[in-house]
């Protein structure tokens, strides 16, 4: 296998659609978009021009794809990016506050436990919120 090279998707141009149906999918006037005219499925172009995600509330992450030159190659992208910056979050912030534990005194610690729980629990609120559906 060589190495998946990408290119970059342009929005005048007709591309085969991700699905099986053997769809095309089509500029949609006006917008950043590309539809399906199979299987009615909406893409929405990446800002950087080099992948498309598709516009689904049945899916819990992103369905992203990539534009190789002849077809489209799945990424994973979705889930990921946002998982590791979260995740790095979750294990620096008991690190500093272990830290601010060890040199500062006993006695102010609880708003510290506090303020860390929530800065801890907001981010994993949010992305239980944003991927619920
Ligand atoms: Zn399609």
């Amino acid at each position: 296998m060589y190495p998946q090279k990408t290119e970059k998707i342009d929005l005048n141009t007709e591309y085969p659609c991700p699905c099986r149906r053997r769809g095309r999918l089509k500029p949609i006037v006006l917008t950043e978009a590309l539809g399906c005219d199979r299987c009615q499925q909406i893409f929405v172009v990446d800002e950087s021009r080099y992948a498309i995600e598709q516009l689904s509330t049945y899916h819990p992450y992103k369905q992203v794809w990539r534009w190789t030159g002849h077809q489209w190659s799945r990424a994973h992208a979705g889930l990921r990016t946002m998982y590791l910056p979260l995740s790095l979050l979750v294990i620096a912030i008991p690190s500093i506050w272990l830290i601010l534990v060890l040199h500062s005194d006993t006695a102010n610690l609880l708003p510290w436990i506090i303020f860390l729980l929530l800065l801890v629990l907001l981010p994993a609120v949010l992305v239980w919120l944003a991927y619920r559906r």
